[in-house]
């Protein structure tokens, strides 16, 4: 769905580029009124993303603003629409990484940090280790002030029917984000509630950097979502980035490779959008569908759900 294309082709160093998940999204399966939602909400997402960037904000904010809107909203697997574990809580995983110095910030098993994706940048930003887990990330968060909610906060009723029907589809909806600033810094976020009746803690790909979020102002900055466990056996983000430091790949071709032959050469699905350093989009996955959005570098904006 094309929602506008503007303009004169006039090249800007700026772009985003968001994702709400990948996974069977069938046209058919889909109400009129749920993808109306959606749509709207991707396109709140992006827009304000684009206008902090036009602003002429960091990347960093520009990332972590978009993400929150998707964190706040029950249509995404992230935040307050987060997937229920098996024993009916919610735990989220989010991480952020920086192009220009190569900082991150990640979080895994949290229960009550209402934006999984500021606690990430406070770990990068303000605290001397990189990845905090369970109860010392959300003490930390606590310390940093970030908003505290009871799990119920994030109890929906469409996850929980997943939960007990433990249907396959549908499960995924993690967001991520990726942006390039007017002074060429690419920052990559993603945040999830992770699977649907996981078990013993699991931790998927999200909060995982070189797996579900990388970025290097040298290369690119790439953020993932499906099948976590095979985008950490490929070291799916991290990958990308390699091609083309190492094997002269562009973006494009990186991320065909490490998508359908890469993941799923050993069984996995899912996706990955990434920007890469003069500030080209790609997006990639083997999926049916995948929510995702951009502004590229000549100011158009594309919204799609379904198949290319
Ligand atoms: N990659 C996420 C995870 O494995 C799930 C998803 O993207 O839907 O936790």
């Amino acid at each position: 769905i094309i929602l506008f294309g503007c303009n004169n082709r006039d090249e800007n160093k700026i772009a985003i580029v968001i994702h709400g998940g990948a996974g069977i999204i069938l046209k058919e399966n889909i109400s009129k009124s749920k993808e109306d939602s959606i749509i709207n909400k991707l396109d709140e997402a992006i827009s304000k993303g684009w206008e902090l960037l036009k602003e002429g904000k960091s990347s960093e904010i520009a990332v972590i603003e978009t993400i929150k809107i998707l964190e706040n909203s029950p249509l995404f697997n992230a935040g307050k629409g987060s997937v229920f574990n098996s024993e009916g809580k919610v735990e989220n995983d989010a991480s952020i990484m920086r192009g220009n110095d190569l900082n991150a910030g990640a979080s895994s098993g949290t229960s009550n940090v209402k934006n999984p994706i500021t606690l990430a940048a406070n770990i990068m930003n303000h605290s001397e280790h990189l990845f905090l887990s369970g109860k010392g990330a959300e003490n930390f968060a606590k310390n940093r002030n970030l908003e505290i909610v009871d799990n119920e906060y994030f109890h929906t009723k469409f996850r929980y029917n997943q939960l007990l029907n433990k249907k396959g589809e549908d499960k995924y909806g993690t967001v991520g984000c990726v942006a390039i600033d007017g002074n060429g810094n690419i920052v990559a976020g993603t945040s999830t509630g992770g699977m649907t009746n996981k078990k013993w803690g699991r931790i998927g790909d999200s909060p995982i950097i070189g797996a579900g979020t990388y970025a290097n102002n040298s290369t690119c900055g790439i953020s993932s979502t499906g099948s976590g466990e095979y985008f950490i056996r490929t070291v799916a983000a991290y990958q990308v980035s390699s091609l083309l430091e190492n094997h002269n790949y562009d973006l494009k071709k990186a991320m065909y490779r490490v998508v359908h032959e890469k993941i799923g050469g050993i069984g996995g699905d899912g996706g990955m959008i990434g920007i890469d350093k003069n500030s080209n989009i790609s997006i990639e996955f083997n999926t049916q569908g995948m929510y995702r959005a951009y502004v590229n570098k000549y100011g158009e904006k594309e919204i799609f759900l379904y198949e290319k």
